[in-house]
């Protein structure tokens, strides 16, 4: 179906005339240009005219064109050239949105909704539209509409009674007087859980111009609604191939974290009698990788972060943060980057990434000046600013890059990362949880040292995870036993799904021994799960006397541990309590943290904290986590310290040293790592010839 101009003007000015547009059109004319966009919502157009509504997402620039005259005529005070006011329609209907791999020649030309994480965006540039001359003989005004890259002129005065109408005349430009627009470059990638089987996502260059640029920044996830374009790759070789571009009409910001998932009533009711099982727990964990063996552990930690705790406003203003952040360290080969991947899939918004990501932004945000800005500066978001209100699935930790070392911290716990660089000043929201893993220091867990000394990471990260994992690899002949026959069994019913149904195999009975391997299909589907995550995140439970009372408990015995001398847990540790505790509360959607949810809480704790910073007879020290050195390490410093006070003059070979030291109790290799922290802490000075001296 086909619409004559007039027609399409008929309809416009009918959904024109009504008196939500009437009022808008009134204000913009009032306050131009501080307002100049019409909002048409798509759902106005359908219910005045369902064909037209159709038709216009076949022929946005038509009818787009007649709207903006229609919007024109009705404010007759706004007609310099280059001023216009734009109509921008937006909540385009299911039907017209598309994927973003999905984008096919067919769609050039027409309305398009496409839905995606923005990963860079420029900075704002001002583009001339129209440019004002004066003739430099008869001062007469000549406007001059700009389309190219390059500055057009006008060719000739066109005053027609002034002696200046032919060439030879010059024309002086009045730039400030000029028509202006803001326009911005933005690429959205696909949201992640639109990836099946771990492919990459794709991406998509938005133009955005005028009042809505500098709306979007890297992390929104947003849906962009405009006219798919064709570019021309270079301008040099014409070639038949082009490139293609959305020309944003409107920009939709997502509401809610968790409507891409849809419950309906009957869910709801599943999802109620699921929270009721007393086996629920046990089967979450059970619902989580069960390919992978063992790692009971982990997985109950894990299970709680998806979860999450709560986040807070304060009366204040002070945000707390919900999320749960997790370290995974250990062992090369026990699964950590499988069960990462796992959970980027499973977890509503996961992203998974490594430390050594090659792209700019690293793991948080980066300024950078690259091809997409075509000079102009970029600001590119990285994995946990597009993990925002997700999960960011972070490997190989250690092996981050300096710049991601720097800006971590406030990533984690304020969760946001500011960016001030050439004119880009942004703050991106990660609020995402961080599900890491990295390797110990040599690679390899060495059980001579203690474990938190393995830890290849700056003690202030580390302290900002709720919880650590570590995962050893010994050989254990029970453990190993286990382990094989579930990876082999694990192999065998992969072989089984894979073949033709039906089949038989002499001498085996394919059937039971599906049913023998039921163990490795999750509890609740991941479908299932992740509607149930989704709803439980509705619940906000609060704390009840009896939970506050366990943690206080917990936390305070600890803290008795250290003797008084050094701190063993801090006021960071007793945050995370609370977190892991309602998300127990919430596990079970609810509304009340109880005795049971802060006994869950304070086990994973305790057991952590026993492992890592356990001094290996039952007392913890977390001064080791959050300062990297323990207090028995702090009396080896003071040890070394006075042995240098009293020969630091002359200076000391570190044999020297460690004579000295051994007297006091101090081996060797305690002694050069003492003298080796202070040395890195520049308390000690060491001449080419080995001596050291006090600084
Ligand atoms: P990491 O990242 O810890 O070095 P990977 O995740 O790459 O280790 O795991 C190496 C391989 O070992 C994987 O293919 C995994 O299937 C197997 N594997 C290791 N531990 C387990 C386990 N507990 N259960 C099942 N498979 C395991
Ligand atoms: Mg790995």
């Amino acid at each position: 179906m086909t619409y004559e101009d007039s027609e399409i003007a008929k309809v416009w000015s009918t959904i024109l005339s009504t008196d939500k547009y009437r009022l808008m059109i009134g204000d913009i004319a009032d306050n131009y240009p501080m307002k100049k966009s019409v909002k048409v919502d798509y759902d106005d157009i359908n219910v005045q005219d369902v064909a037209f509504a159709a038709y216009l997402l076949e022929a946005p620039d038509r009818c787009m064109e007649i709207a903006k005259k229609a919007v024109m005529d009705l404010v007759p005070n706004i007609d310099r050239p280059g001023q216009s006011i734009n109509v921008r329609v937006f909540n385009l209907p299911r039907d017209a949105k598309v994927e973003i791999r999905n984008l096919r020649a067919d769609h050039l030309g027409k309305l398009v909704a496409v839905e995606g994480l923005v990963r860079k965006v420029t900075t704002v540039k001002p583009r001339l539209t129209y440019a004002l001359f004066r003739c430099a003989r008869c001062n007469s005004e000549i406007w001059v509409e700009q389309t190219g890259m390059f500055l057009k002129e006008p060719l000739m005065c066109n005053n027609p009674d002034g002696s200046c109408n032919k060439q030879a005349t010059r024309f002086i430009e009045d730039l400030q007087a000029s028509s202006w627009i803001d326009t911005q470059k933005v690429e959205i990638q696909e949201r992640p859980e639109g990836l099946r089987g771990g492919s990459q996502p794709e991406r998509l260059t938005g133009y955005v111009e005028d009042d809505i640029a500098g709306l979007v920044t890297a992390g929104n996830s947003v849906t962009l609604n405009g006219i798919l374009r064709s570019a021309e790759k270079s301008e040099r070789d014409k070639s038949t191939v082009f490139d293609i571009y959305l020309d944003v009409v409107s920009v939709d910001f997502e509401q809610h974290e968790y409507d891409e998932i849809l419950i309906t009533e009957e869910d709801e009711r599943e999802i109620i009698a699921m929270s009721k099982d007393p086996n629920l727990y046990q089967n979450i964990i059970k619902s989580i990788a069960p390919s992978i063996f063992g790692m009971d552990e982990q997985k109950k930690a894990i299970a709680l972060q998806l979860f999450g705790g709560c986040h807070k406003t304060m009366d204040d203003g002070t945000n707390l943060r919900g999320d749960i952040h997790i370290l995974l360290i250990g062992d090369p080969g026990v699964a950590k980057s499988q069960i990462l991947r796992y959970m980027s899939y499973l977890a509503p918004r996961g992203i998974y990434a490594s430390g050594k990501s090659a792209s700019a932004a690293g793991l948080t945000a980066a300024a950078v000046r690259d091809d997409f800005g075509d000079g102009r500066w970029t600001l590119e978001a990285g994995a946990l600013v597009l993990a925002d209100k997700g999960l960011a699935c972070i490997d190989e930790l250690d092996k981050m890059t300096d710049q991601d070392r720097s800006s971590l911290h406030e990533a984690m716990e304020a969760q946001r990362i500011s960016v001030a660089k050439a004119g880009i000043n942004a703050t991106l929201q990660c609020r995402c949880s961080m599900l890491a893993a990295a390797n110990p220091k040599y690679g390899r867990f060495d059980e001579d040292t203690s474990i938190y000394d393995q830890i290849e990471l700056p003690a202030p990260l580390v302290s900002r995870f709720d919880l650590i994992e570590i995962l050893t690899d010994k050989p254990n002949k029970k453990h190993d036993e286990q382990l094989s026959s579930h990876i082999l069994k694990t192999q065998m019913r992969g072989e089984a799904r894979m073949a033709p149904e039906g089949k038989e195999v002499e001498g085996l009975d394919i059937e039971k021994l599906m049913d023998d391997t039921s163990f490795l299909k999750p509890v609740y589907s991941i479908e299932k799960l992740r509607k149930y995550v989704a709803y439980s995140k509705r619940i906000v439970p609060i704390l009840t006397p009896e939970a506050m009372k366990i943690m206080q408990d917990s936390y305070v015995g600890i803290r008795g541990l250290g003797g008084g001398k050094s701190v063993p847990i801090t006021a960071r540790q007793l945050e995370g309590y609370v977190r892991l505790s309602e998300a127990s509360a919430r596990m079970r959607l609810s509304d009340k943290v109880t005795d049971q949810d802060a006994n869950n809480a304070a086990e994973l704790i305790e057991g952590y904290l026993n492992k890592i910073a356990g001094n290996g007879d039952g007392t913890y020290d977390i001064d080791k986590i959050s300062s990297g050195i323990s207090s028995k390490d702090r009396n080896k410093l003071d040890i070394i310290r006075s042995i240098m006070n009293e020969f630091g003059d002359t200076g000391l070979k570190l044999e020297e040293i460690a004579q000295h030291a051994s007297n006091q109790g101090l081996s060797d290799s305690e002694v050069e790592r003492a003298v080796k922290t202070l040395h890195d802490g520049g308390e000690l000075f060491k001449s080419p010839s080995g001596i050291y001296k006090r600084a």
